[in-house]
């Protein structure tokens, strides 16, 4: 797995130069340096990391016999190899800032790159908004220059070409990869991850390897995606000129009832003056992209005009490339696929919902920046507030619902369970119960479902239930406890944290702390680092380990959380479910 820098810059459409005759070019910006991702290695071997005092100097760890397999430019140090006994040797040399192993690593759990963090608002990773939606089975169609359909981190559920001796699997580009990523990068252990990790996706190829298209081929694309019945679409691509096809085919799939989503355009100025939209996010059937920054300002390319009606993440956007790579783009190409995902994800919490009740409740939810609105429309499209506008929705009145009420209570002791989980299978309706064991779930259609009862240590229970309009149905659970824990699992006692170091990581925007950690034990299972601020957990990431050893770096955040006294609490698991804590305090 590779996060290549990209120092070049991709030029996108020109979709109406053949048409008009007039070059008409638009660039994603080159993207900033500075972005790295996180990688994992696994090292066996005499393997060594050199810090030097001053810059780093191969030919010194050359010199007691060692190689250098990797010189470093954000540290003055570099990777390699070489005897204990060498290692040593370079410790005499004053050069030598220090020598250390290069520790065993494990994969992290995937980046989640920060335009994806922005849209979910306070929410942290894995986003409680999937609990309701994770954009299931919607459809979402990229129109773009194709997507790599052997991507690790992608699944595409099919596609169509419009441009002549292309495949749609097939993305010589990059950039229908990336937008692609964006929207739907798989919710693994691998890479990064979407907005909607669950959606179907499928690759629209309208613009050819180098970036470029026809009005025709665009509005083929448009064509295929609504006979296909493919209800988003996405064009992170456009030009300067009207076009009465163009306007013609993205007002027909409107009216058919399709979503369209299109990157307002990177025509912008600094000061953010004019109308330099393009086409077709210009089009009133089409939602016009902005693009923002990781400070919540405009980003200084994005197009600006009363057409913007969002703006989502659009500059250092870390996605997926062809070839299971990963890169930083910038653009509203970037933006628009962040809207799409969100769009999908609403939807995807009801399907009942039109395409314009679905475009209102990205408005009405959408986040005030504080910037004009020519520069945000109704501001930053948020998932988490959409999806909780469909789902907290009123059922409509000829759709007559019920009530769920009951307790979960210990078959032995007969006292409530208080947390215990309830669940109407097959639906997103659930509830938590209260401190007496009570839960009560409103609103459910009337009909017959499987309710579960789930809490920690108790064998979880199923039972079936009637609900019918306007009436409460009483549903009560006993639940038994588990049995006790399999004798052959590891002894707690074996756990250990042998690493636990904070740094002050923050920036303007962030009050942040990098963990450096290090463990071992038998079987391990999983790190985890919380940040705690008066009691409530701020942010957590979690690795995935295994084995008897293993070191990592975790970095949580607090978005303007500066000037606080936080709890950083560390917590070690293995395979057996047994788990050792520690906690310590750091003011941000
Ligand atoms: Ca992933």
């Amino acid at each position: 797995m590779k996060y290549w820098q990209l120092s070049f810059s991709v030029v996108v459409v020109s979709i109406l130069l053949l048409l008009s005759g007039c070059v008409d070019q638009e660039e994603v910006l080159a993207p900033k340096s500075g972005e790295t991702g996180h990688l994992a290695k696994t090292v066996t071997g005499d393997r060594y990391l050199v810090g030097f005092t001053n810059s780093p100097d191969a030919g010194i760890v050359e010199g007691v016999g060692g190689q250098v397999t990797r010189t470093f430019t954000i540290v003055p140090a570099v990777a390699a190899q070489m005897s204990p006994q060498a290692a040593d040797a370079l410790l005499k040399n004053p050069n030598i800032a220090y020598v250390e192993p290069d520790y065993e690593m494990f994969a992290h759990s995937q980046t989640v790159p920060w335009g994806i963090d922005r849209v979910f608002g306070d929410e942290s990773y894995s986003f409680s908004t999937w609990d309701i939606s994770t954009g299931n089975d919607i459809g979402v169609a990229i129109l773009d220059t194709g997507i790599d359909e052997d991507h690790e981190d992608l699944k595409v559920a099919g596609g169509e070409t419009t441009v002549d001796d292309t495949h749609w699997g097939s993305d010589g580009s990059g950039h229908g990869t990336h937008v692609a990523g964006t929207v739907a990068a798989l919710d693994n252990n691998l890479g990064v991850v979407g907005v909607a990790p669950d959606v179907s996706l499928y690759a629209v190829k309208v613009l050819s390897d180098g970036g470029s298209g026809t009005v025709a081929s665009v509005v083929a694309g448009i064509e295929w995606a609504v006979d296909q019945g493919i209800p988003v679409l996405n064009m992170s691509l456009g030009g300067s000129s009207d076009s009465q096809t163009l306007r013609d085919a993205c007002d027909a799939a409107y009216a058919a009832g399709h979503l369209l989503v299109a990157s307002a355009g990177n025509s912008g100025n600094p000061g953010g003056r004019g109308d330099n939209v393009g086409y077709p996010a210009r089009y009133e059937s089409v939602i016009a992209v902005g693009s923002s920054t990781q400070n919540d300002t405009r980003s200084s390319f994005s197009s600006t005009g009363p057409d913007v009606e969002l703006i989502a993440p659009g500059s250092s956007i870390l996605s997926t490339l062809p070839g299971d790579e990963y890169g930083t783009y910038s653009g509203t190409s970037m933006a628009s696929p962040h809207v799409a995902g969100v769009a999908a994800l609403a939807w995807a919490s009801n399907t009942g919902l039109t395409h314009s009740e679905v475009r209102q409740i990205l408005r009405d939810t959408a986040e005030d920046l504080g910037l004009s609105s020519n520069h945000q429309g109704y501001g930053l499209a948020r998932a988490d507030l959409a999806v909780a506008a469909v789902s907290g929705a009123e059922p409509a009145p000829d759709d007559p619902t019920g009530i769920l009420a009951g307790t979960v209570s210990d078959a032995e002791t007969g006292s409530g369970i208080q947390g215990a989980s309830v669940t109407v299978d097959g639906t997103d309706f659930s509830a938590t119960t209260g401190s007496d064991g009570s839960y009560s779930i409103e609103n459910i259609p009337e009909g017959s479902y499987d309710v579960t009862a789930s809490a920690d240590d108790y064998v979880a229970e199923t039972k079936p239930a009637t609900i019918s309009g306007d009436e409460t149905t009483t549903l009560d659970f006993a639940l038994a406890q588990e049995e006790d824990d399999d004798p052959d699992d590891p002894v707690n006692g074996e756990l250990s944290i042998d690493v636990f170091d904070l740094t002050d990581s923050s920036n303007p925007a962030w009050a942040r702390v990098t963990v450096n950690w290090a463990v071992s034990g038998e079987n391990l299972s999983s790190v985890q680092s919380e940040l705690i601020l008066d009691g409530n957990v701020i942010d957590s990431q979690t690795s995935s380990v295994s084995g008897s050893g293993a070191s990592g770096e975790h970095s949580l955040r607090n978005r303007n959380g500066h000037g606080n006294t936080y709890q950083v609490k560390l917590t070690v698991t293995d395979t057996g479910g047994n788990s050792v804590s520690e906690t310590k305090e750091i003011d941000l």
